[in-house]
Parts: C-alpha cells; structure tokens; sequence
C-alpha cells in the first residue's frame, strides 16, 4: 500500500476573496504536484523521493510561497526554509536563510545525503550550494508583482506579515508533503518562504525537525505550516509522533490535540498534514482553511481548500 498527502499552506484566501478561477488555479498546482508523487509511489519509489518531487512542482509555482513564489523580507529579497526527513533511520536535511536556490527542498536533501549535517545555514549553506552545483535562480525568477506589493503594505505598516494575516488581499502558503511507500517507510517534506517582511535571518518552523517536520516509521510522517514561532514553542511535529508512541492515540487524535488544543491555547495558529504506518492520513488546522490534497492505492482522492 501506499499514501500520499500534500498542502500548498493554511494561509489561504478567505471564501470571499476566492473566485471560481483562483480555485482552479490552486486546485491544478495541487493536482500536477500530487499526479508527479503519485506515480513514483505506485512505481514502487522510495516515499523520500515522492515527497521532493511533490514539494519540487510546488516550489516551482508562482502560487505559494516557497521557491519561486517566495514572499519578500523587510530588506526586500527572498531568504527560504526547507527540510526534509525519512522515517526508516531517521536521517535528516535541512536549510535556513538560503537565497537565490531554485529547489530548496533538493538542496536539504543533498545536506542529508552528502554531510553530515543536518542543517546549513546562510552564507555556509550557499557555499555548500555553489561547491555543490545546486540550481540557482535570478532575482527575477522570485520577483512577483502581487507579493511585492504585499510586501510594501507591510513595510507601510511596520508590520510582519504572515501568510495566515487578514491583512492582504492575497496570501500564499508554504508547501509540504508526507508519504507511505509500497515498502513501509516513511517521509516528510516542507519548504517556505517564510513571512513577508520578516526581519533578515529569522529563521521559522519549517527547517527545524521535530516543530515542522518530522517522520518517524514507529509512528508518522508529518509537515507544518502555520505562524513559525509558535510551531516552535510547541514542537508541532515531534508532539503529534509522542502522543502516538507514548500514548498510543491514533495519528487523527494526535494531530487534533496538537492543532486544535496545545496550538490554540499559545495563540498559534495553522495546520498540519500527516500519514501513518498503516496509510492513515490526516489534514488538521485551526485556520479557515488549507490547500490540500491526498491518495492512496485503496482509491482515495481528495482535494480541498476549506472545511467542508
Ligand atoms: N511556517 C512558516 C514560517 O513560519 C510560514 C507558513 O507556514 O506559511 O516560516
């Protein structure tokens, strides 16, 4: 057997900032990115190589805010996050701060795989990446008009915009994936941009392990998106695999206390996608809604923005 899920962000727009072609929009982003993963999984590929595929394709989309559509910091560039963890023997890769990488996911894999680190940062991490002949983009790749202007409101207004703020009239969500492979194993990916005009080296949830990725083949695979620091402060991730291993709740009870009650009374909020040993998948937020979608072999197929 195996599954999939995968989120574009639970900082969506609100239901009346949505339009039937901004929907569809998102709904392909997803649908590209899922088919991609899907494939590998059938063919019997490793669940660590369906989750980089899947969070690539989205990485490569205007639409959220990772990659390519990375939102602008308070100095007006793009600094990304990323990780990326496999379940079997708990290994790691992760990189904070970098700029200018195409695929920041694959660059956390290569930390994993070619050091032995787990994550690089800043200017260390760019020359690991230019030692390493890790795809790199132009400014232009990142620029876009909408985030741009997102960005000056904030700027204007002294403030640091989430994705998740009412704020803007357009948000974007960080990208991440978790899978089952046909061989029992586990993985997780996440990648951001992470907030727009964050202060320059803020470093969010996304590549730190444990808050907003983990996998753990004992128990789940999972990834965050939500307001970072308090990901961090409550350890998002490794808590939901803790509940299920030293308490024995499923992956559903699990998510659902962390999103909805450990989360919530701290004041953050977001949400999470997860899959367990047994395929089980989970999609838990507290906000009003999350790009998602998931598969499995047995037919499921789901795609959905808000809560339905
Ligand atoms: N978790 C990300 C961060 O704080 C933001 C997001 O999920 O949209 O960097």
């Amino acid at each position: 057997m195996y599954s999939i899920a995968i989120h574009g962000g639970a900082g969506t727009l609100t239901r009346n900032q949505m339009t039937a072609e901004r929907e569809q929009a998102y709904l392909s982003a997803l649908k590209h990115s899922i088919d991609a993963s899907t494939l590998l999984l059938m063919e019997g590929k490793s669940a660590l190589d369906a989750v980089e595929a899947a969070v690539r394709l989205l990485e490569d989309s205007p639409l959220f805010n990772a990659g390519k559509g990375s939102v602008f910091t308070h100095t007006g560039k793009h600094e990304m996050d990323a990780s990326i963890m496999e379940g079997a023997h708990k290994r790691a890769g992760a990189v904070a701060t970098v700029y200018g990488i195409k695929n920041p996911i694959s660059m956390a894999r290569r930390v994993m795989e070619e050091t032995e680190h787990v994550l690089l940062s800043g200017e260390g991490a760019m020359q690991f990446a230019i030692e390493n002949n890790i795809a790199m983009e132009s400014e232009e790749y990142f620029y876009d008009e909408l985030r741009y202007k997102q960005w000056q409101e904030a700027v204007k207004k002294g403030s640091m915009q989430l994705d998740h703020t009412p704020l803007d009239e357009k948000k974007f969500g960080t990208v991440g994936a978790v899978a089952l492979d046909r061989h029992g194993n586990l993985a997780a990916a996440t990648s951001t941009g992470g907030m727009t005009n964050k202060r320059f080296g803020r470093v969010g949830d996304t590549p730190i392990i444990g808050s907003g990725t983990y996998a753990n083949n004992k128990t789940c695979a999972i990834s965050c998106t939500g307001s970072g620091e308090f990901f961090m402060r409550a350890v998002v991730a490794y808590d939901v695999s803790c509940l299920m291993e030293y308490k024995s709740l499923s992956l559903q009870e699990a998510c659902d206390i962390v999103v909805h009650d450990r989360l919530l009374s701290i004041g953050g909020d977001g949400g999470l996608i997860g899959v367990d040993v047994l395929g089980n998948i989970c999609m838990s937020f507290n906000t009003e809604g999350m790009y998602r979608a998931a598969r499995n072999s047995e037919g499921l197929e789901s795609f959905a923005i808000y809560k339905d």
